[in-house]
């Protein structure tokens, strides 16, 4: 899959194209992430981006010409048919079905606002959806284009090296992981679950059903009602409340 952002600090992008389960999967040539920069399309020698808002008020906006440009090169970057997300506080939430949603695409032109945000115009005439981490405003949009680079790669299959891994995230069944135990057995006098020694596959897959019903109940119990239960999944979460109480 091919990620092409637009913005202003494209060095900011390293810290996922440098190191760790992005970077490997750029090596393995799974995905590439390029940056485009507006003020390489600015016309002025300050190569300015940004300019005063209409109607007077704090802040700059980000001018539709450079962007504009630097949305187009994005797209021919990527070469194919994309999607132009802008990651702005006003979108729908990113949740992990729309991570999973967004993997299915062969490539995400995605922008990073600054300042007060982009032109009105530019979202309405160029961005296919907007999306948000959360209800707060961070600085600037690459945090949020990472966190969307991010979340989305990990659903690609051969990103993750066990090719489970992602199915066993929180979220990805609607409910959250379970706990996970390495080595020391013990450690300030808490010890690891028996059945994690047992070696028997079966018992432990239920107890981690278990426990991630579990503390889907104690932790976000609105997400049980967004799911149905299995039956299986009912007697399970009926005995760790049993035991819990
Ligand atoms: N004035 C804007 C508002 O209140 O809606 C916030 C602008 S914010 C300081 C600058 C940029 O950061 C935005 O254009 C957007 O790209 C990004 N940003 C800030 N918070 C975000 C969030 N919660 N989700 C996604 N992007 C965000």
């Amino acid at each position: 899959m091919k990620f092409a952002v637009v913005t202003i600090f494209p060095e900011m992008f390293g810290a996922i194209t440098k190191e760790g389960v992005i970077a490997k999967a750029i090596d393995r040539g799974i995905l590439s992430v390029d940056t485009i920069n507006p003020r390489e399309f600015a016309k002025d020698k300050h190569r300015t981006v940004d300019d005063r808002p209409y109607g007077g008020g704090p802040g700059m906006v980000m001018m539709t010409a450079p962007l504009s440009d630097a949305i187009a090169q994005a797209k021919a970057k990527v070469a194919g048919p994309t999607k132009v997300v802008y990651v702005s506080p006003q979108g729908k939430p990113l949740t992990q079905a729309k991570a999973k949603t967004l993997a299915s695409l062969e490539s995400l032109v995605i922008i990073a606002g600054r300042y007060e945000g982009i032109d009105q115009r530019l979202i309405e005439a160029e961005v296919d959806e907007e999306i948000s981490i959360g209800d707060f405003i961070v600085s600037g949009g690459e945090l949020p284009a990472m966190i969307v680079i991010d979340a989305v790669a990990r659903c690609l299959p051969e990103v993750l090296g066990h090719k489970d891994s992602a199915e066993q995230d929180s979220f990805s069944n609607g409910l959250l992981d379970c706990p996970h135990y390495t080595r020391p057995f013990e450690y300030k006098g808490l010890t690891v679950p028996d059945v994690l020694l047992s070696g028997n596959h079966q018992a432990i897959a239920k107890w981690r059903l278990k426990q991630s019903l579990g503390q889907t109940w104690i932790k976000r119990p609105e997400l049980l009602e967004k799911i149905k239960l299995t039956d299986e999944q009912v007697q399970l979460l009926q005995a760790f409340q049993e035991e819990f109480q």
